[in-house]
Formats: structure tokens, sequence, C-alpha cells
């Protein structure tokens, strides 16, 4: 079914932040992509509009229930002056994922993909062109229903706006330090674990705070029963690298399928290497670090690709893998990955978008 986007522009645009003062998450486009859903009429309405503040009741259901869900994708400029969205199929399937956890009724994946592109074409010009700069893209749902009560919303909004990212790793690909805790979970198997929802990351905060404090960028929480298990780093999964074999925990339910994580699978396995989903206690990475074995540790998340781990610290327990330097893997998938995304490599996989 053809569905016609209508289009409001702005007259005026803003004015552009500097390559190298973008930040994150901090500037956004002109523009936005809005639809609506109501149960007579399903997902209605799909527009793009000047990028500009809600007026929402004050009983609206999200606010008191948490019924909402998230993606974060991401647009880069090409070398070849061409936009591409990486993998965005992939992250508007995760999203319908999330939203059936929810209650949340789906979107129309192709709808969504067309309004997608249809809005970056609009804000081109927002898309910065300076080394490692892209693109973020977040789409979100949120319950809109003005009412007090336990119920799943009979009305949403969907949206989408753009924010133009900086390099994550301006001074160069470094490491982060990150903290085991031990004394607070995130999720448990039947949980939300699994699902980009907000809640979440409002269980988070508190067990980041404390470790912050301690100079720690992030925690890496274990599994919520035994806390025996690695589960996830909260925005990013994890890798460890143990006698040459790359070892990431399952996906069981409570942590998060990240799209940078299958990445990262498709292409270590591609590569030949031994790559294992499995259950991974801490126990076994303090016994690896203390042989000698471990030999990396990193992160992967959207945001920053791939994050290498210098130190992780568990009860009073420091554990430094490999030589304490950006590992080899970490580096070389780095680069590769990266290099899908701005097209110095060959989009083997069919993992680009472009919007032209
Ligand atoms: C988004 C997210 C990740 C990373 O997933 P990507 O798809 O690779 O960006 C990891 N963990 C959690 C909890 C997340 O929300």
């Amino acid at each position: 079914m053809l569905v016609e986007i209508l289009v409001k522009k702005v007259t005026t645009g803003k004015p552009k932040p500097a390559d190298d003062r973008l930040g994150f998450g901090i500037n956004f486009t002109d523009h936005m992509f809005v639809m609506d859903y109501n149960t007579e009429a399903g997902w209605h309405n799909p527009r793009i509009e000047p990028y500009g503040p809600l007026s929402l009741d004050p009983s609206t259901m999200v606010f008191h229930y948490g019924q909402a869900i998230f993606e974060g994708i991401k647009a880069y400029r090409r070398v070849d002056g061409r936009i591409g969205i990486f993998r965005p199929r992939d992250y508007i399937a995760r999203m319908n994922r999330s939203a059936d956890r929810l209650c949340i009724p789906p979107v129309d994946e192709t709808l969504v993909l067309k309004a997608l592109k249809e809005l970056i074409r609009l804000e081109q010009d927002w898309v910065p062109r300076s080394k490692e700069t892209s693109l973020y893209i977040r789409p979100f749902i949120i319950a809109t229903d003005p009412f007090l009560g336990v119920r799943p919303s009979f009305t949403y909004k969907f949206m989408i706006i753009l924010s133009p990212v900086g390099a994550y790793y301006p001074e160069g690909f470094n490491a982060v330090k990150i903290m085991v805790t031990d004394q607070y979970v995130r999720a448990v198997r039947g949980g939300l674990g699994h699902v980009k929802t907000p809640g979440n990351y409002a269980a988070s905060l508190k067990a980041a705070e404390e470790a912050k404090k301690q100079k720690y960028t992030q925690v890496l929480w274990l599994d919520g029963v035994e806390l025996k298990y690695i589960e996830e780093v909260g925005t990013m999964n994890i890798f460890f690298v143990i006698d040459g074999e790359v070892v990431t925990p399952p996906l069981e339910g409570s942590i998060l399928g990240g799209m940078t994580r299958d990445s990262v699978l498709t292409v270590t396995r591609e590569w030949g290497l031994r790559v294992s989903e499995r259950r991974l206690s801490i126990d076994e990475v303090v016994a690896a670090a203390d042989a000698g074995r471990l030999q990396e540790i990193f992160g992967t998340g959207t945001a920053a690709v791939i994050s290498p781990v210098n130190e992780l610290k568990y009860k009073d327990k420091i554990i430094v893998p490999g030589d304490g330097q950006v590992g080899p893997l970490s580096h070389k998938l780095y680069d590769y990955i990266t290099g899908l995304q701005y097209g110095t490599q060959p989009d083997k996989y069919g993992w680009v978008e472009y919007i032209d």
C-alpha cells in the first residue's frame, strides 16, 4: 500500500554546529517524523514537520507507567559522497520485537524505512562531513492516552528525530574502565532486558553513578539470579577473547540483541575465528586473567561501534586484559566495521541502505 507522507517544512533552518563541536545527542535537525495510532485508524497521519516540543496532557500514560520503546541507528556520509544508513531494516524489525513485549502495536516496517529515508533526504545537509562523524537516528514510540491506571494505552505516537554526532574517539581509539556490580541487577530472564525500553536505563542509573564516583565509565551487569554470569554493559554488549576464542553471552532474554553484536559475530565467523555465544562466569574471566589467557575485552554498540576495555573491577580485584593496550581484534573490528559504514570497504553483507 502506498502511503503519502505529508511534509511541512520550516521557513528558515537553524544554524548548524561545526563538526568539531557536535558532541553526542545535543543538537537536533530542523524536522522530525511523526505518526499517530488509535484503535479505529491504526497507525495513521504519517508526516514530516518542523522539529519542536510536544504538548501532552500531564496524565499521559507514558509519564506514569513507562510504556515506551526506542531505537538507535546511524547514517553516514560515505567516501563516495552518498549517504548510507547502516542496517536500518534490522533495527526497525527489532523495534517491532520491542513493541510486542510492551503491548505496543507494530509499525509497518516498509513505511518506517521510507519515512526515515525521506526525512534524511530532507535533512541531508545536517549529515556531518568530518572524519568519524555521523547522523544518529532516534525512532521512538510512546503511550499517549491521558489516563491514570495500568493497562496498555489505546493511543500512541511514533517519532523519528535526528542528531548529528561527533567522532566518538576524537583523541584516537581509546579504552574504557568498567566496574562489575555485585550489588545491583538490571534485568532478569522473562523481564525487559532484551527490549530497548527506557525502564532498563532507569534501572541502571544508580549503579552507574556509583561506578562513576570510583572513576569507572560504565557498569558491567551480572545475571539477576546468581550474580555469576556476565550479561552486558547496559548500553553495550560485551565480548571477551580468551585463548583465541571470541566469547559473548547468549541471548537468553535478559540482554539486548545488539545490532553491532550481530555484526561482530557475523564478521568474526567469516574471518574463521573461534566464536562462541555461551555463558561466561565472572570467575572464568578472573581465572583467565590470572593465568594470562585473557587477551581482550571490548564492548559493542551503535554509538561507539567497538569500545575496548582495559580494566574491569570486580569486588577488590582489578582485571586487565592482554598488555593493557587496545587489542588487535578490537582494532581490526573497529577499522573494518567503520569501513563498511563509511564505504572504504565493499558492502559484502548488503548492510547499507542509501537514501538516494
Ligand atoms: C542499544 C543497546 C545495546 C547496543 O545495541 P546496538 O544495536 O549494537 O546499538 C546494548 N545494550 C542495551 C541495553 C541497549 O539498549
